[in-house]
């Protein structure tokens, strides 16, 4: 069944994350002389949420806001922001973007990021290996040819860590540690 929303919620968005989905909305509220695009949690785990504090996402002049141009844009570029720590994105509502448009971003999204992947696939160093035998998991990263990301070796794993396969250098993003093989 389509959902309905409040006027006001220009964008809605389904966020597909490892643990919990979530549905958040975008909206325009007045702030002394200037606009600001919020967006607020309204769904957690296919229940509603509420009271979630809303986050500023961009301030905006009047002409912005009653610009369709520019909110159309705004749109499209949050689907663009898909994947990583944002989680995989479905389109639920808008009233600037159609379905269409906004999962033809998110398709070109991930036919890059596929494409990238495959190529640091290609680019697998001796290290990697070595890193998949001592139970790291290492995997081809779908934002740099040549990055690959694992269980961190530094902290037993407890978190990612990056490797460079041009020069093999393993770093932690949390403790700072580098390492060169
Ligand atoms: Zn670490």
């Amino acid at each position: 069944m389509q959902r309905t929303y409040p006027d006001n919620y220009f964008l809605v968005i389904y966020f597909h994350h490892y643990l919990v989905d979530s549905v958040s909305a975008y909206y325009v509220e007045k702030k002394e002389q200037n606009f600001g695009i919020y967006s607020k949690m309204i769904e957690l785990d296919r229940s509603p949420h509420e009271d979630d504090k809303p986050v500023l996402e961009k301030e905006i002049t009047a002409e912005e806001y009653h610009s369709f141009v520019f909110m159309y844009a705004f749109c499209l570029k949050q689907a663009e922001r898909s994947g990583g720590f944002k989680g995989g994105m479905e389109y639920l509502h808008s009233m600037y973007v159609s379905k269409e448009e906004f999962h033809a971003v998110l398709d070109e999204k991930s036919m890059k990021e596929k494409a990238i992947r495959k190529k640091a696939e290609a680019n697998r160093t001796p290290l990697i290996d070595e890193l998949k035998r001592e139970g790291f998991c290492p995997l081809p990263s779908s934002f740099n040819e040549f990055i690959w990301t694992s269980g961190c070796k530094f902290h037993k794993g407890k978190h990612f860590m990056f490797i460079d396969t041009r020069t093999n250098e393993c770093t932690c993003p949390y403790g700072g540690n580098k390492e060169k093989h």
